[in-house]
């Protein structure tokens, strides 16, 4: 794959422990069986164990909770990492937990606890129902505000446009027309996709961190401030009666600075008792990083960019 050694030589410059350590928190949220075009940045079971072997080469990785604790008391090791997962599906525990076991490499799972009890996320739904319709999916006409494009179109664009024109939308809405698609086009049996309860205790007790990612997962600036509190506090208490452990650990939904979440929600997380929180931002955390403000990576080097160049330019980034 990757020439590991200069990796390591980009790490060593620019991420030494102690005072100058940076820390790189890979985000990942599903691993497949095999290929997807409807989930293209998710990596096959393949694709992870390479990556998980080459983050394990290159990196000392630790659990998100315990890294970022220890990047704000200056004492992370040189070339730090962690592996996160948002979401809590299914096969996380079926097929990237067995990996990581393997390779001996925590990993911190952030799980949106209504999901779970669902069994299934409305974008989910969204792309089952497109994916699945026989010839041209079929949307009702009630939808008309949703703007699609023709009929000839690749059903992964017309499944894009859809998510993209969905996700701002009231939770409640978005949930009943990913619903309605799914019943239009597939049936009424809604799939399990997501980790049962028992699997994320499950992965609590074989030493994985669980942290929080709301209820719903919502976009918690659309929401009013007593909703955004519930669907915090709400994740906090489901994790804990969940795995019976306290979650130190929170992960914004869809993770935008000032776009999906703001300072209000970074106190509220902070006022819940979590003690650190991942957003999706492109970036590396620093000492002076806010703890409820850690930006995160993907491994760009599925998306075809060069894997040491790609490091590299992150690095230097988090000196500018
Ligand atoms: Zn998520």
């Amino acid at each position: 794959m990757a020439d590991r050694r200069l990796a390591k030589v980009i790490g060593n410059l620019f991420s030494p422990s102690g005072s100058r350590a940076r820390l790189a928190v890979f985000c990942y949220h599903q691993v497949l069986i095999s290929p997807d075009e409807f989930r293209a940045g998710e990596p096959t079971s393949v694709e992870f164990s390479q990556d998980v072997e080459f983050i394990d080469d290159v990196f000392t990785v630790l659990p998100f909770g315990e890294a970022v604790t220890r990047l704000r008391s200056n004492n992370l090791p040189k070339r730090a990492a962690c592996i996160s997962f948002d979401d809590g599906y299914q096969n996380n525990h079926s097929l990237a937990a067995p990996i990581l076991e393997k390779a001996g490499v925590p990993a911190t799972f952030f799980i949106a606890g209504g999901a779970v009890d669902e069994g299934v996320m409305w974008n989910d739904l969204v792309i089952e129902a497109i994916a699945s319709s026989g010839g041209a999916p079929k949307i009702d006409d009630d939808y008309d505000f949703l703007q699609l494009p023709n009929s000839a179109t690749e059903k992964s664009e017309i499944v894009a446009a859809l998510l993209r024109q969905l996700k701002y939308r009231p939770m409640t809405d978005r949930w009943e027309i990913a619903c309605r698609l799914y019943r239009d086009n597939v049936g009424s049996d809604l799939p399990r996709l997501m980790m049962t309860r028992e699997m994320v205790n499950d992965l609590s007790a074989r030493g994985f961190e669980i942290g929080g990612h709301t209820i719903n997962h919502p976009i918690l600036k659309e929401l009013s401030e007593e909703e955004a509190r519930n669907e915090i506090i709400g994740c906090r208490d489901w994790v804990q009666s969940v795995t019976g452990s306290m979650p130190t650990s929170f992960a914004y939904p869809n993770g935008r600075t000032g776009v999906d979440f703001d300072d209000r929600h970074l106190q509220m997380v902070a006022d819940a008792g979590f003690g650190t929180a991942a957003n999706t931002d492109w970036g590396l955390a620093k000492g002076q990083t806010s703890p409820y403000s850690i930006p995160r990576i993907g491994p760009w080097w599925r998306q075809g960019r060069n894997l040491e160049t790609g490091l590299l330019r992150s690095y230097v980034r988090s000196y500018l």
